[in-house]
């Protein structure tokens, strides 16, 4: 059997014929198997879903109970045949919830990675590398440019400015499925005890990753308030989380003097940090960068590597040289969260 008769790329996303379900898939489909919680991968309106308990909590969360027909959870590691093939998710280190997915027919084995990196997070399990004969991986920081500083080392550059600029609220854009999490847990592996202040946007999920037991300290929601001169006030010298897009809102205008932060893989664009008006740029990403993408290629020892989107190209072209076979499949639909920002351009990076 061919690889392409276990798993085909579809305008609808990356679909299995003999067991006739979609990974991901980006349009409404009878059943689905869903790698993690963000919402380009993961979409309301499938006839079922199978997917880890925590994403099918996730997806609850965002869509309401009724975002699926029906719904069915794998355990990690557990083995499920669907017509005559073995699907069994694997953690993937991206999200809490995040998981690969094995696909396994006939003595071929393909792994969807969906999202994934390596970086410790102490938010959710680590990935785990599955030998396989065909990788598909994304390659959304999958230019040697994208090289990626330790997230601890990230995160006190934030504690130290908060030290610094005692007067001064901090107001961090971070993503609220994950990021604004592992940044919570990331500040108090850092030492910093007062309250976190989030914006409403980051509440659900901020309560789901505490019930799942990861610590995250004092959470504060921060509340409308007529009393303006005295909320200014209160938010003096502390760390507020919000959505990216509420960095530039109305909504941050309350906040005294305020130091803009924003937590993305992307923040190693110079240039990107700047238009966006980002005085503290921190490089934290969930996604592998070049280092780890290739680690990660090396470490699974499949021949056929393919690529689901962002710098499909260049990762593609990298496996031709230490003799892999790497294919782009032009997947149209994913990089809407988590780090998207598909315009950001090497050639902005600046020294
Ligand atoms: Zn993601
Ligand atoms: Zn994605």
């Amino acid at each position: 059997m061919k690889p392409s008769d276990l798993l085909m790329p579809t305008p609808a996303g990356l679909y299995c014929p003999p067991a006739d379900i979609y990974v991901d898939p980006v349009r409404p489909v009878a059943r689905a198997l869903i790698t993690h919680g963000h919402s380009d991968h993961a979409r309301a309106g499938h006839g079922a879903v199978l997917a880890t308990r925590e994403t099918l909590a996730i997806m609850a969360l965002r869509y309401g109970e009724a975002f699926t027909g029906s719904q069915q959870a794998a355990a990690p590691g557990e083995t499920i045949r669907i017509g005559a093939v073995d699907f069994r998710f694997v953690p993937a280190g991206h999200v809490l919830g995040s998981a690969q997915i094995v696909v396994e027919h006939k003595g071929l084995r393909i792994v969807v990675s969906g999202d994934y990196k390596r970086e410790r997070d102490p938010t959710c399990a680590p990935f785990e590398p599955v030998t396989c004969d065909v990788f598909i991986t994304e390659a959304t920081f999958g230019l040697p440019v994208f090289r990626h500083p330790p997230a601890h080392a990230e995160t006190a550059k934030l504690v130290d400015s908060v030290r610094l600029f005692p007067e001064r609220t901090h107001i961090v854009g971070a993503y609220s499925l994950g990021k604004a999490q592992r940044l919570m847990a990331l500040i108090r592996e850092a030492g910093y005890e007062r309250p976190l202040y989030i914006h409403g946007a980051v509440e659900k999920i901020t309560e789901f990753y505490r019930a799942e037991g990861v610590p995250l300290g004092e959470v504060r929601k921060v509340e409308p308030s007529e009393r303006k001169a005295e909320e200014r006030k209160a938010f003096a010298g502390e760390i507020v989380i919000c959505p990216p897009s509420a960095i530039q809102d109305l909504w941050s205008r309350r906040f005294p003097d305020p130091v803009t932060a924003f937590a993305s893989g992307w923040m190693r664009v110079r240039a990107r940090a700047r238009q966006k008006g980002v005085e503290l740029p921190l490089i934290i990403s969930d996604h592998a960068d070049w280092d780890d993408l290739q680690a990660t290629i090396r470490e699974v020892c499949a021949g056929e590597i393919w690529i689901t989107h962002g710098e499909a190209e260049a990762l593609a072209h990298w496996c031709g040289t230490v003799g892999l076979k790497g294919t782009p499949l032009h997947l149209v639909g994913y990089g809407d969260e988590g780090e998207a920002e598909p315009d950001a351009r090497p050639a902005e990076v600046s020294a």
